[in-house]
This record gives structure tokens, sequence and C-alpha cells, in this order.
């Protein structure tokens, strides 16, 4: 039982990083829609309150996570 990786090293190793860019792009692809909604959020004026309960998000969870839109708690209860 040996696979087809002893004969092609180069062909698995090219589609082994497609599958990680792949995963990468997704991963920008949702930080970069959390970071544009933030902003709509940031000039409407919303930005840093928590859209469940109304209360400020804490500084140090937006700075962890700027593209947050509840507060710790909410989050929690989710
Ligand atoms: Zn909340």
């Amino acid at each position: 039982m040996f696979s087809d990786d002893e004969h092609d090293p180069e062909g698995s190793t090219a589609s082994m990083d497609q599958v990680r860019d792949t995963a990468l792009l997704a991963t920008v692809r949702r930080t970069l829609a959390e970071l544009l909604a933030a902003r709509e959020r940031l000039d409407a004026g919303a930005y840093g309150v928590c859209e469940s309960c109304g209360r400020p998000i804490a500084p140090e969870r937006l700075e962890a996570r700027p593209g947050a839109r509840t507060c710790v708690a909410c989050a929690a209860r989710r």
C-alpha cells in the first residue's frame, strides 16, 4: 500500500498548499467582512455598543476582536 505521493511528491505538496491557501483566504474574507461591518457601525455611531443588550463592549474585547458585535456576557450566552 504505497500512495502516489512517493512517485509525485511535488504534486502532493502543491495540492496541500492549495488547501491551506483556500482556508487562509476564507479566514481573511471573513475578517474583512467583520471589519467592514464594524466600520459601518462606526459611521453610524453604533460601534462598541452591544447589538444584543445595548451596553458598551469592553475596550479589551474590541482590541482583541475589532469586529465584535456583542459584549462578553451576550457572546457567552450564545
Ligand atoms: Zn450584551
